[in-house]
């Protein structure tokens, strides 16, 4: 039973003070056919609206089962209106995309989690009003008394108690109109039916009670004998599952696809850019790291005694220095624990000795050759074989032979040049066979009194009986695309057996046996100390000192592991790495890293014009759908659901946006490959990552909701009588 007490209504808009409903009193049995009666603007529709608490009363209260409806909260009147009211509009108000029966089930639905109980309820009811055949068809496929059949199908399917309808047969022609009242006063047996009629004449034939209004007032009444009875009143909240709210999105969606793949397309520029931006920084990252790998496993490591000079000397290469207490040559027990170093770290080491070479050569005349253009060569042949070529001759196989280094342009120094006494316009061959000699200590110094002096650079001293000739047998030149070493063409390489050669007889020499006994330097006679006399010693070629270590990693994994041994050997902060090529590496990640964020703020400014645009489409979409929105209301679906229904059609937009923004760049990869092959010889500059494409279609999504929250939340907040109103 309903009860309405004093109900009042009216409305202010724009200045105009209209009273629709004054001081309403009106009690309703829960069976019949009620018809309201009453010239336009009597206040039929407002009483209608305020039992279905689509509207609410100034004043009064609507006591529906022995609850009073004025005291209801927000969920509770949208349950009302799903579990209790049942709408028929004069213009239908049918959902346009979906189907009459799912335009059915959408009611149920909302308050039921019982898909077989949906699903049946719903069919039955289309059943009552004779539509199964046509349950699959779109409304507009439908004529107008077929559409009312549905609405009242779905007004009656969640077992409302209350039919409330306005004007049913008001569009329809007469034959129609009538076929619809038989339904009703079917359906009446079971439920209460409130229904606002202009027609006089089929009211009287079909009402069990017939309410007639004039200016907001009851003027007649035929039969307000009521039943007392009270049903029982259980409140639910209503809501929409996800797939429901993910189908009515996508339905929605499809309803303008033309103009929503539009939109997806405006949106997905900024994507484009991004995407492209991040590709090309990764792809250059990648390309930076792998030459990273390749130097790291070209270049030596560089482990010397002393520190070196940020010189030309060793750029690029990685450089360990031990913060010695003094001498200028490794120490014996870093030597040993060295070589303990796992064989499977490097393909070859390479030492330089503190050694002096007394080297002396003839052109025009003759003088004393600098050690600075000679090399001990690799522990073996691999690094030498790997990375050059030989231009002629061969690979040295004795201590005295010597191979000679060109640059890629075949030229060397004039230097050299001079060492070996090439003319300008000799052969290449012409340098195989050159020799210099070696002079060993007891021909390089004599004696006098206390002190030793170095002999004369003369024919005599070169051609002295116990010199040793050094012969070039061979001519190399970097291959191409290899990392040539330091000063190409100004190199010439001897054998590590040269040096064992050089120290078994100058030990013995008679310099080195007074040096060992002299706290002075024999040479200058300078006071020296025991550091500095052992290096002397070392440089007179006593023993075999060796000054630095150059080891030549076979990947960059293994050059982690070798700098971790060497570090081990000396824990105390003795040993410094400077890692040049990786300061190199670094500082230009992070120049590409500076422009990748500019060019990225950049695009930025298009994806928030384009979030700017999705929220403006939106709103548009709201003001267009505020029928709708009316519709799932009177349904009883609550204003958290209404938004829902917004924002997951923008996260579906959103997402579509940044799938065409990733394929389209997927598909501008080509072009930009090859522009940057052209530009820069880099291969596949163009990479992407699957956790960017992940971001950028996350950033999307989140551009898209932020974009449509605030037309979204207006659409909730509209007022559900206003926006049935549209049409
Ligand atoms: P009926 O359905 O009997 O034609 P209504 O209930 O629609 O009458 O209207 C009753 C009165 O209230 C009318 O005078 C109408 O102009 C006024 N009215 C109804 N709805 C509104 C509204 N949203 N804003 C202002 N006035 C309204
Ligand atoms: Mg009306």
């Amino acid at each position: 039973m309903i009860e309405l007490k004093n109900i009042c209504k009216s409305y202010n808009s724009r200045g105009l003070y209209q009273t629709a409903l004054k001081n309403i009193n009106l009690k309703l049995s829960s069976k019949g056919i009620v018809s309201i009666v009453g010239k336009s603007g009597s206040g039929k529709t407002t009483l209608l609206n305020i039992i279905g608490s689509l509207d609410k009363s100034d004043f009064g209260d609507l006591i529906v089962d022995n609850k009073n409806i004025r005291e209801f909260t927000d969920d509770e009147l949208d349950s009302y209106r799903n579990k209790y009211i049942g709408f028929v509009f004069q213009n239908y108000n049918l959902l346009d995309y979906m189907s009459a029966l799912d335009n059915i089930k959408l009611k149920m639905i909302v308050s039921t989690e019982d898909e077989n109980r949906v699903n049946y309820s719903s069919e039955e009811a289309l059943k009552k009003v004779g539509l199964y055949r046509f349950k699959d068809k779109l409304p507009c496929n439908l004529s107008g008394g077929e559409k009312q059949r549905v609405a009242i199908a779905r007004a009656i399917v969640n077992d409302s108690k209350i039919i409330l309808c306005d004007e049913p047969t008001g569009a329809l022609d007469q034959k129609t109109g009538i076929e619809i009242l038989n339904i009703l006063k079917e359906i009446s047996k079971e439920r209460l039916i409130v229904m606002v009629t202009h027609n006089e004449e089929l009211a009287k034939k079909y009402s069990d009670r017939i309410i007639t209004m004039k200016d907001g007032e009851i003027v007649s009444d035929t039969n307000n004998k009521v039943e007392e009875e009270i049903d029982n009143f259980k409140i639910n909240k209503t809501k929409l599952d996800i797939r429901t709210i993910f189908k009515i999105a996508v339905d929605n969606l499809n309803l303008k696809r033309k103009r929503n793949i539009l939109l997806a397309l405006t949106a997905s520029i900024g994507i484009i850019g991004i995407s492209i931006i991040l590709s090309i920084s990764n792809g250059f990252n990648d390309s930076l790291g792998d030459y990273e790998k390749y130097i790291s496993s070209k270049i030596p490591i560089v482990i010397s005694s002393y520190k070196i000079e940020k010189s030309n000397k060793y750029n690029n290469s990685k450089t360990i220095n031990i913060i010695k207490d003094n001498p200028v040559y490794l120490n014996k027990g870093f030597i040993s624990y060295f070589n303990d170093i796992n064989k499977s770290y490097y393909s070859t080491v390479k030492y330089n000795y503190l050694i002096k070479l007394n080297l002396i050569g003839y052109t025009n005349n003759y003088f004393e050759i600098s050690n600075e253009y000679f090399k001990s060569m690799p522990s073996n042949n691999s690094i030498i074989s790997d990375n050059y070529e030989i231009i002629d001759g061969r690979f040295p196989s004795k201590y005295n032979e010597l191979l000679l280094e060109i640059n890629s342009d075949n030229m060397f120094s004039s230097e050299i040049a001079r060492i070996l006494n090439v003319k300008e316009n000799d052969g290449i061959e012409s340098i195989i066979g050159k020799e210099i000699k070696l002079v060993f200590n007891n021909e390089m110094y004599y004696k006098i009194d206390d002190k030793y002096n170095t002999h004369d650079i003369n024919k005599e001293l070169y051609d002295n009986e116990n010199n040793l000739s050094l012969k070039i047998v061979g001519i190399i030149k970097v291959k191409k695309d290899k990392i040539e070493e330091v000063n190409p063409g100004n190199n010439i390489y001897y054998m590590n057996s040269l040096i064992d050669h050089i120290v078994n007889k100058n030990k013995t020499s008679e310099i080195v046996k007074s040096q060992k006994n002299s706290n002075y330097n024999l040479l200058t006679k300078e006071f020296i100390n025991d550091v500095e006399k052992s290096e002397l010693l070392c440089y007179l070629g006593n023993e075999k000192c060796i000054s630095s270590i150059m080891i030549y990693p076979k990947s960059s994994t293994s050059k982690e592991s070798i700098i971790k041994y060497i570090k081990k050997y000396n824990n105390d902060n003795k040993i410094s790495i400077i890692d040049e090529s990786k300061n190199l590496y670094d500082m230009s990640i992070k120049i590409i890293d500076i422009i990748t964020i500019v060019l990225v703020s950049f695009s930025s400014i298009s994806l928030f014009v384009s979030s700017i645009m999705i929220g403006i489409i939106t709103y548009i979409s709201v003001l267009e759908r505020r029928k709708e929105i009316g519709i799932l209301r009177s349904m009883g679906v609550s204003k958290k659901y209404i938004r829902y229904l917004f924002l997951m059609e923008n996260i579906i937009l959103g997402f579509i946006s940044g799938i065409i923004g990733i394929f389209i760049s997927i598909l501008l990869s080509g072009p930009i490959n090859i522009i940057f092959n052209n530009l820069i010889e880099a291969d596949h500059i163009f990479s992407m990552s699957f956790s960017d494409n992940l971001f950028l279609i996350l950033l999307s999504i989140f551009l898209s909701v932020i974009g449509a929250y605030i037309p979204s939340r207006k659409a909730s907040k509209e007022n559900i009588v206003l926006a049935l109103e549209n049409n």
